[in-house]
Protein backbone atom coordinates (compact mmCIF):
# COMPACT_ATOMS: atom_id res chain seq x y z
CA UNK A 1 0.00 0.00 0.00
CA UNK A 2 0.99 3.39 -0.75
CA UNK A 3 0.77 6.13 1.60
CA UNK A 4 -0.84 9.41 0.23
CA UNK A 5 -1.06 12.85 1.85
CA UNK A 6 -4.20 13.23 3.58
CA UNK A 7 -6.05 16.55 2.18
CA UNK A 8 -6.75 18.64 5.52
CA UNK A 9 -9.64 19.76 6.81
CA UNK A 10 -9.53 23.32 6.24
CA UNK A 11 -7.60 25.77 3.75
CA UNK A 12 -3.79 26.47 4.17
CA UNK A 13 -4.54 29.66 5.44
CA UNK A 14 -7.14 29.35 8.28
CA UNK A 15 -5.15 28.45 10.98
CA UNK A 16 -3.15 32.46 10.19
CA UNK A 17 -2.04 34.06 12.91
CA UNK A 18 -1.31 31.03 14.62
CA UNK A 19 0.46 29.07 12.08
CA UNK A 20 0.47 30.62 8.48
CA UNK A 21 0.52 29.46 5.05
CA UNK A 22 3.73 29.04 4.45
CA UNK A 23 4.07 26.62 7.29
CA UNK A 24 1.62 24.37 6.25
CA UNK A 25 3.38 24.61 2.73
CA UNK A 26 7.02 24.06 4.29
CA UNK A 27 6.04 21.46 7.32
CA UNK A 28 2.93 19.68 6.03
CA UNK A 29 3.62 19.96 2.00
CA UNK A 30 7.04 19.49 2.25
CA UNK A 31 8.04 17.50 5.49
CA UNK A 32 5.13 15.48 5.65
CA UNK A 33 5.40 14.38 2.42
CA UNK A 34 8.98 13.37 2.39
CA UNK A 35 8.54 11.12 5.04
CA UNK A 36 5.59 9.60 3.76
CA UNK A 37 7.77 8.99 0.01
CA UNK A 38 10.90 7.60 2.38
CA UNK A 39 8.16 5.71 4.35
CA UNK A 40 6.86 4.19 1.04
CA UNK A 41 10.59 3.63 -0.54
CA UNK A 42 11.64 1.63 2.69
CA UNK A 43 8.20 -0.59 2.70
CA UNK A 44 7.89 -1.87 -0.63
CA UNK A 45 8.46 -5.30 -1.20
CA UNK A 46 8.86 -6.09 2.57
CA UNK A 47 6.37 -7.65 4.89
CA UNK A 48 5.74 -4.30 6.24
CA UNK A 49 4.12 -3.02 2.82
CA UNK A 50 0.14 -4.19 3.80
CA UNK A 51 0.75 -3.40 7.38
CA UNK A 52 -1.24 -0.50 9.16
CA UNK A 53 0.77 2.32 10.32
CA UNK A 54 0.16 2.20 13.57
CA UNK A 55 1.26 -1.29 13.71
CA UNK A 56 4.49 -0.71 11.33
CA UNK A 57 5.10 2.05 14.43
CA UNK A 58 4.66 -1.09 17.19
CA UNK A 59 6.97 -3.06 15.42
CA UNK A 60 9.79 -0.93 13.72
CA UNK A 61 12.87 0.88 14.91
CA UNK A 62 16.11 2.98 13.45
CA UNK A 63 14.98 4.77 9.93
CA UNK A 64 11.59 2.72 9.15
CA UNK A 65 10.71 3.38 12.87
CA UNK A 66 11.54 7.15 12.34
CA UNK A 67 9.30 7.72 8.89
CA UNK A 68 6.65 5.75 10.24
CA UNK A 69 5.94 7.25 13.33
CA UNK A 70 6.92 10.67 11.38
CA UNK A 71 4.09 10.04 8.79
CA UNK A 72 1.87 9.60 11.62
CA UNK A 73 2.42 11.96 13.81
CA UNK A 74 2.04 14.87 11.31
CA UNK A 75 -1.11 13.49 10.70
CA UNK A 76 -2.71 13.21 13.74
CA UNK A 77 -0.78 16.49 14.90
CA UNK A 78 -2.62 18.79 11.88
CA UNK A 79 -6.08 17.00 12.05
CA UNK A 80 -5.90 18.27 15.86
CA UNK A 81 -6.59 21.99 14.63
CA UNK A 82 -9.57 23.86 13.54
CA UNK A 83 -10.02 27.25 12.67
CA UNK A 84 -13.15 26.86 14.66
CA UNK A 85 -12.09 25.17 17.34
CA UNK A 86 -14.00 23.75 20.68
CA UNK A 87 -11.77 25.76 23.02
CA UNK A 88 -12.30 23.15 26.33
CA UNK A 89 -12.22 19.70 26.49
CA UNK A 90 -16.06 18.39 27.79
CA UNK A 91 -17.49 15.45 29.64
CA UNK A 92 -14.77 12.60 30.79
CA UNK A 93 -12.00 14.18 29.03
CA UNK A 94 -12.52 17.18 31.35
CA UNK A 95 -13.49 15.38 34.42
CA UNK A 96 -9.77 12.90 33.92
CA UNK A 97 -8.00 16.13 32.95
CA UNK A 98 -9.35 17.90 36.26
CA UNK A 99 -8.94 14.86 37.93
CA UNK A 100 -4.69 14.54 37.18
CA UNK A 101 -4.20 18.43 36.66
CA UNK A 102 -6.70 19.65 38.95
CA UNK A 103 -7.96 22.72 36.28
CA UNK A 104 -7.92 22.98 32.40
CA UNK A 105 -5.36 26.16 32.63
CA UNK A 106 -3.01 24.21 35.00
CA UNK A 107 -3.13 20.92 32.71
CA UNK A 108 -2.26 23.68 29.85
CA UNK A 109 0.52 24.78 31.24
CA UNK A 110 2.15 21.88 32.54
CA UNK A 111 1.90 20.26 28.64
CA UNK A 112 3.34 23.88 27.48
CA UNK A 113 6.11 23.36 29.58
CA UNK A 114 6.97 19.59 29.07
CA UNK A 115 7.41 20.82 25.42
CA UNK A 116 9.38 23.86 26.21
CA UNK A 117 12.03 21.24 28.08
CA UNK A 118 12.16 19.09 25.80
CA UNK A 119 16.27 19.51 24.84
CA UNK A 120 16.72 19.20 20.72
CA UNK A 121 13.45 17.92 18.28
CA UNK A 122 10.38 16.00 19.49
CA UNK A 123 6.69 15.81 20.19
CA UNK A 124 4.67 16.18 23.47
CA UNK A 125 1.85 14.13 23.89
CA UNK A 126 -1.27 13.76 26.19
CA UNK A 127 -2.36 10.20 26.31
CA UNK A 128 -4.54 7.35 27.79
CA UNK A 129 -3.50 4.16 29.04
CA UNK A 130 -6.13 1.00 29.17
CA UNK A 131 -7.91 2.18 32.40
CA UNK A 132 -8.07 5.86 31.04
CA UNK A 133 -5.93 7.66 33.16
CA UNK A 134 -4.09 10.20 31.22
CA UNK A 135 -0.24 10.92 30.70
CA UNK A 136 1.97 13.08 29.46
CA UNK A 137 4.76 11.85 27.52
CA UNK A 138 7.77 14.24 26.06
CA UNK A 139 9.38 11.91 23.37
CA UNK A 140 12.63 12.75 21.29
CA UNK A 141 12.51 12.63 17.93
CA UNK A 142 9.88 10.66 16.45
CA UNK A 143 8.65 9.19 19.20
CA UNK A 144 5.15 8.00 19.91
CA UNK A 145 3.53 6.22 23.34
CA UNK A 146 2.00 4.22 21.07
CA UNK A 147 5.11 2.17 21.31
CA UNK A 148 4.27 2.01 25.12
CA UNK A 149 0.64 0.87 24.38
CA UNK A 150 -0.59 4.12 24.92
CA UNK A 151 -3.35 6.00 22.89
CA UNK A 152 -2.10 9.36 21.48
CA UNK A 153 -4.94 11.93 22.44
CA UNK A 154 -3.03 15.68 21.34
CA UNK A 155 0.45 16.09 20.13
CA UNK A 156 2.30 19.31 19.73
CA UNK A 157 5.48 18.70 17.54
CA UNK A 158 8.41 20.55 19.09
CA UNK A 159 10.61 20.24 16.11
CA UNK A 160 12.08 23.52 14.68
CA UNK A 161 10.64 22.88 11.40
CA UNK A 162 7.11 23.04 13.18
CA UNK A 163 7.81 26.87 14.32
CA UNK A 164 10.96 28.88 13.01
CA UNK A 165 9.08 30.47 9.98
CA UNK A 166 6.30 32.19 12.07
CA UNK A 167 8.15 32.32 15.31
CA UNK A 168 11.50 31.79 14.80
CA UNK A 169 13.32 30.61 18.18
CA UNK A 170 10.08 31.47 20.51
CA UNK A 171 8.64 27.70 20.91
CA UNK A 172 7.26 29.17 23.97
CA UNK A 173 4.78 31.20 22.17
CA UNK A 174 4.44 28.93 19.68
CA UNK A 175 3.20 26.07 21.72
CA UNK A 176 0.83 28.87 24.20
CA UNK A 177 -0.79 30.04 20.71
CA UNK A 178 -1.61 26.58 19.68
CA UNK A 179 -4.34 26.08 22.38
CA UNK A 180 -6.42 28.87 20.55
CA UNK A 181 -6.78 26.20 17.06
CA UNK A 182 -6.87 22.91 19.50
CA UNK A 183 -9.93 21.32 18.49
CA UNK A 184 -10.86 19.36 21.43
CA UNK A 185 -13.94 17.83 20.00
CA UNK A 186 -10.88 15.58 18.16
CA UNK A 187 -9.45 14.93 21.42
CA UNK A 188 -12.43 14.04 22.91
CA UNK A 189 -12.91 11.55 20.24
CA UNK A 190 -10.01 10.22 20.60
CA UNK A 191 -10.76 9.34 24.47
CA UNK A 192 -13.40 6.13 24.55
CA UNK A 193 -13.59 6.05 27.83
MN1 LIG B 1 7.13 18.39 12.25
Amino acid sequence: MKYTLPVLPYEDDALEPIISRETIEVHYRRHEQNYLNKLNDMIAGTRYEDMLLTDIIRSSEASLFNNAAQAWNHIFYFKTFSPNAQHHPKGRLADAINRHWETFENFCDVFVQMGTSLFGSGWVWLCSDENGHLHIRAESNAGNPLVEGLTPLLAFDVWEHAYYIDYRNRRDDHLRRLWQIVDWRKVEERYNF
